[in-house]
């Protein structure tokens, strides 16, 4: 019997199969590679100009200037995606939508999911006093705008455990963690299969265009922040974007705004970073939301979910202020909750599933999990931790935190565990297994570095768009995707946060 390599068979060490399949952790690209040296230096140029000239730019940190946009880093060519699996994750959208929804909506779940963590994690802490005082005061809107981004990455599955891992391309989808606040790329998303379109068309290549599937994430987003918009009902209202004090990622978030004047130019679109609305908004006693004179319909974060955006308690009180409002939020305080890691670990958990959808839907939506495991105290978490500190490469080591940088990984698990492991500080983070996509090949192209091909994985978006209060669900839909593709040496894909860049999809049979 084969060998098994531990660090091909996801975990399932000792079972044959799972290494056997190990040729098909390299994806065959969309044409072969290397690209001649000319082909290279005549199509880079050409796509940084596409890039650069269709808003595919930021804001650096390290050489910020609001007058100066740099392009985005990007890779050259799309990424391999088997359809089978782009077209599953696509069709179980609207149920991970409604999961979503009804986790928000079901406070005996959110109490018993997150009342060890915000004993520890004050972040989280803080936003579940802000949902309990709304919610005992009585909440004057009881609508939500869901606007959540459910993350995938291939993975080999565990080989023989399925239908879908037995069946060619022998990869399946896994989730990495739903976003129902500030799911970015609704405009990079987009943009990257435009730029793929372009250079596609460059390499004299049209008949492969039909491998890149549409993509309205940015259409279908701003779609739903109007259908919100009509639902509140006052003509004069405008939406509110809420940022943070300085926005990098500039281009994602303008092309919202011109997209909703592009639907609708009626609409007026503002920005405010929670320090502004702390100063200048006020509640009506009907619990309108007036920020500068404008009324607010809906409240659009893009900012909030980190503690560094909240400076002191003033940015909390503004965040309570808007949670008071009858104006309607993506996300509401309870959809900010429900998008929680730790939230996502107790989903996970076997039947838990069966509370929120119908057995089948369950059972269809239960496949995109991986293994997530609580560390909270008691002999349940001992023997996680003990599994964790075994093989820390097996794993993923989460905090409570979005925005990209905040896992840890290895040996890092390891030095962590071995510090915290007695105390209540664990209870602040979950542990996930590692999910291992298969390798391709591509090539990176980023402002002042050299192209070269590389080794990469990819980490797909599908983003879905829900409005709905614990009664009714009014709109569900999915609304476009987005890819993210790293190099296969990184730990972690934002591309805000510095470490992967732009990608698009390119489907095969
Ligand atoms: P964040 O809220 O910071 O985006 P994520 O859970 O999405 O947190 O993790 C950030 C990144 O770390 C992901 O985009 C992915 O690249 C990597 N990552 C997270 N979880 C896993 C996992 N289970 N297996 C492999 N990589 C992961
Ligand atoms: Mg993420």
């Amino acid at each position: 019997m084969a060998e098994c390599d531990p660090a091909c068979c996801d975990g399932n060490f000792g079972k044959q199969s799972a290494c056997e399949e190990k040729t098909t952790r390299v994806l065959e690209g969309c044409i072969p590679l290397p690209l001649p040296d000319e082909i290279i230096s005549e199509i880079v140029p050409k796509a940084k100009d596409y890039a650069l000239l269709h808003g595919a730019g930021m804001r650096f940190k390290d050489t910020y200037n609001p007058d100066i946009l740099q392009m985005a880093p990007f890779f050259l060519l799309p990424s391999a995606f088997p359809r089978r699996e782009f077209d599953r994750v696509v069709k179980l959208q609207p149920l991970i939508n409604i999961l979503m929804h009804r986790i928000a909506h079901d406070h005996e779940f959110l109490e018993s999911a997150l009342k060890n963590t915000i004993r520890v994690d004050d972040f989280t802490a803080k936003l579940w006093e802000i949902y309990l005082t709304v919610r005992e005061e009585g909440v004057s809107q009881d609508l939500s705008l869901g606007l959540v981004r459910s993350d995938v990455m291939l993975t080999k599955c565990h080989a023989g455990c399925c239908e879908l891992c037995q069946t060619p391309p022998y990869v399946t989808g896994h989730q990495v963690e739903v976003n129902t606040i500030a799911s970015g790329f609704g405009h990079m998303g987009p943009i990257s299969g435009s730029i793929h379109r372009y250079v596609l068309g460059e390499l004299r290549k049209p008949e492969l265009l039909h491998h890149l599937p549409e993509n309205n994430a940015l259409a279908e987003l701003c779609g739903g922040m109007i259908s919100a918009w009509e639902i509140y009902g006052n003509k004069k209202a405008v939406i509110m974007f809420v940022i943070e004090d300085v926005t990098y990622n500039i281009c994602d978030q303008r092309f919202h705004e011109y997209e909703i004047r592009r639907q609708r130019p009626d609409i007026h679109v503002i920005r405010r970073n929670l320090t502004q609305i702390s100063k200048n908004g006020k509640l009506t006693n009907d619990k309108r939301l007036i920020i500068d004179g404008d009324e607010i319909a809906v409240v659009y974060f893009r900012a909030g979910y980190e503690p560094g955006q909240y400076h002191s308690e003033k940015e909390w009180e503004a965040r309570l202020t808007i949670e008071r409002s009858k104006a309607i939020k993506s996300p509401s305080i309870q959809y900010h909750l429900a998008g929680t890691k730790k939230v996502q670990q107790e989903v996970a958990r076997l039947g838990v599933l069966q509370r929120f959808l119908l057995e089948s839907e369950a059972n269809l939506v239960g496949q995109l999990f991986t293994g997530l495991y609580s560390l909270d105290l008691g002999p349940e978490g001992d023997e996680v931790i003990k599994m964790a500190m075994e093989n820390p490469d097996r794993f993923v080591l989460k905090p409570q935190r979005e925005g990209g940088g905040n896992n840890m990984y290895g040996d890092e698990i390891k030095e962590f565990l071995e510090k915290v492991k007695d105390t209540p500080a664990r209870e602040a983070y979950i542990l996930m297994d590692k999910i291992r996509p298969p390798m391709q090949h591509n090539y990176l192209v980023r402002g002042g570095t050299e192209v070269k091909l590389s080794e990469v994985v990819s980490e797909l978006g599908i983003f879905g768009v829900l409005i709905g209060n614990e009664k009714e669900i009014m709109i569900n839909k999915f609304a476009g995707h987005m890819l993210r593709t790293k190099l296969s040496s990184a730990n972690e894909g934002g591309v805000a946060a510095g470490f992967g860049a732009l990608d698009s999809v390119f489907l095969f049979d």
